[in-house]
C-alpha cells in the first residue's frame, strides 16, 4: 500500500509577474454571470409588518399591496406556506430572491402545533435538495432551501410569549433564525432597550441559537467592529414602511406621527439599516454557508443515520452499494407486502359489496310479489264488487231478462 507523505510547504516569493492575483476578479465574472440566489422566510403572526418589510428591504412591491385589497374575513385552517420569487437587479447583478411567507402562524385559538407545517416544509426542502445531491446527473441542483427567517416579535414590550420561544426551540437547528422586534416605533426607545434584554435572557435561558455575524481573529479591524456592531443591535428593533413622508422638504421612508417622524433609514430612530447590512449587504453569503455547511449537513447526517446507512459505514470498508442493495430488497419486499394487504382488503370489500346487493335484490323481489299479490287480491275483488252490482242494477240485461219472466 502507498503511503501517504506530508510534504512541507515551503513559502517562495515570486520572481516576476504570474497573474494569479487575478483569481478573485475571475471568480467575481463568474458569480456575477450565474446571477445570485437567496432565499428568505417570514414568520410571525398577521398584521406585524412582515410584507411591508419585504417590500422596504428589497425596496420594491415584491408583495402586491395589501392596503388596497378588501379584507378577507375568513381564518384560515393551518398555517398556510406561500412563496413569492423575483428577480432584481442592481448595477447589473441578478438576485433570484424567493420569499416565503407563513400567513396563519400564531393566529388561531390554539397556537401549540403552528411550528411544525414551517419546519418541515423546511426539511422537505433539505429532502428536495438531497435527493438531488443522490441522483447520478447532478448539473442543475435547483437550491430551494431557507437560508434565513426572520422571526417577528409582537412590540408587547414584556417578554416572549410562549408561542415564540416554542418556534424558535424548534426551528434553531434547521435554520438561520434571525429575531426582529416588529413595529417598533410602537415603543418608547427605553422600552425598546429593556425589552431587548428581555428577550436576550429568554433566548440564552432556554438555549436557542440565533444567527450572528462570527467575529473571526483574522478579519480585519474594520469588519470586526462592523459585526460587532451588528450584534448589538440583535434583535433588531425594525419600522418598515414602503410610504415617503416629507421631512425638512426631502422625501424619506418612515412613518408619520403627530410628534414627528419615524425614519426607516436612520440608524438613531430604529435598526433597519444594520438589519439590511447583515441579510444583504454583508452576511448573504455567510448565510448560504452557514445554511449548507452546518443547518443542511447535520440534517443530511441525521438522515442518513436514522434511515439505516451508518456513515461510519464510508471509512469502515463496508461496500455502500452493497447496503444499499440490501435496502432496496427490503423495501421492494414491504412495498409487495403492501400490495398484497391492499388487494386483500379490496377483495374483501368487493364481496362484501356483492352480498349486500344481492340481498337488497332479494328484497327487491320479495316486495314486488308482495304487492303484486295485494294488486291481484284488489283487483278480484273490485271484480266481484261489480259483477254484485251489476246483478242488483235495474236495466241490466239480466234484470230484464227477471222481469220479462214475472209480466208474462
Ligand atoms: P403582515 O400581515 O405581517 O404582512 O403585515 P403588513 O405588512 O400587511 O402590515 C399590517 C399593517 O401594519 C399595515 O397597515 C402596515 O402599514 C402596518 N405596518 C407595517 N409595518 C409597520 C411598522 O413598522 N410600524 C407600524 N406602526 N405599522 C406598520
Amino acid at each position: 500500500m502507498s503511503e501517504i507523505v506530508s510534504i512541507p510547504i515551503v513559502k517562495k516569493k515570486l520572481a516576476g509577474y504570474v497573474g494569479f492575483h487575478n483569481l478573485p476578479n475571475q471568480v467575481h465574472r463568474k458569480s456575477v454571470k450565474r446571477g445570485f440566489q437567496f432565499t428568505l422566510m417570514v414568520v410571525g403572526e398577521s398584521g406585524l409588518g412582515k410584507s411591508t418589510l419585504v417590500n422596504t428591504l428589497f425596496n420594491s412591491s415584491l408583495y402586491p399591496n395589501k392596503e388596497n385589497k378588501e379584507p378577507t374575513h375568513e381564518t384560515p385552517k393551518t398555517v398556510d406556506i406561500q412563496t413569492i420569487s423575483a428577480d432584481v437587479e442592481e448595477n447589473g447583478v441578478k438576485l433570484k430572491l424567493t420569499v416565503i411567507d407563513t400567513p396563519g402562524f400564531g393566529d388561531f385559538v390554539n397556537n401549540e402545533e403552528s411550528w411544525r407545517p414551517i419546519l418541515e416544509n423546511i426539511e422537505a426542502r433539505y429532502d428536495a435538495y438531497l435527493e438531488q445531491e443522490n441522483r447520478v446527473n447532478r448539473k442543475r441542483i435547483v437550491d430551494t432551501r431557507v437560508h434565513a427567517c426572520l422571526y417577528f416579535i409582537s412590540p408587547t414590550g414584556h417578554s416572549l410569549k410562549p408561542l415564540d420561544i416554542e418556534f424558535m426551540r424548534q426551528l434553531a437547528a434547521r435554520v438561520n433564525l434571525i429575531p426582529v422586534i416588529a413595529k417598533s416605533d410602537t415603543l418608547t426607545e427605553d422600552e425598546i432597550k429593556a425589552f431587548k434584554v428581555r428577550i436576550l435572557e429568554d433566548i440564552a435561558y432556554n438555549k436557542i441559537q440565533i444567527y450572528q455575524p462570527p467575529i473571526h481573529d483574522n478579519d480585519d479591524p474594520e469588519t470586526i467592529q462592523e459585526n460587532r456592531d451588528i450584534i448589538s443591535r440583535i434583535p433588531f428593533a425594525i419600522v418598515g414602511s414602503d410610504k415617503e413622508v416629507e421631512v425638512n422638504g426631502k422625501k424619506v421612508r418612515g412613518r408619520k406621527y403627530p410628534w414627528g417622524v419615524i425614519e426607516v433609514d436612520n440608524e438613531e430612530h430604529c435598526d433597519f439599516i444594520k438589519l439590511r447590512q447583515m441579510l444583504i449587504r454583508t452576511h448573504m453569503e455567510e448565510l448560504k454557508e452557514y445554511t449548507n455547511e452546518v443547518l443542511y449537513e447535520s440534517y443530511r447526517m441525521g438522515k442518513l443515520t436514522r434511515g439505516g446507512y451508518d456513515v461510519s459505514s464510508e471509512t469502515s470498508g463496508m461496500n455502500p452499494l452493497s447496503k444499499f442493495e440490501e435496502e432496496k430488497l427490503a423495501h421492494e419486499q414491504k412495498m409487495a407486502k403492501m400490495e398484497a394487504e391492499m388487494k386483500a382488503v379490496f377483495q374483501q370489500k368487493v364481496a362484501e359489496k356483492e352480498n349486500k346487493l344481492k340481498q337488497s335484490e332479494e328484497e327487491l323481489y320479495a316486495r314486488h310479489r308482495e304487492m303484486k299479490d295485494q294488486l291481484e287480491k284488489q283487483r278480484l275483488e273490485l271484480e266481484e264488487k261489480k259483477r254484485r252490482l251489476e246483478a242488483g242494477r235495474p236495466g241490466t240485461p239480466e234484470k230484464a231478462k227477471k222481469n220479462k219472466g214475472l209480466f208474462k
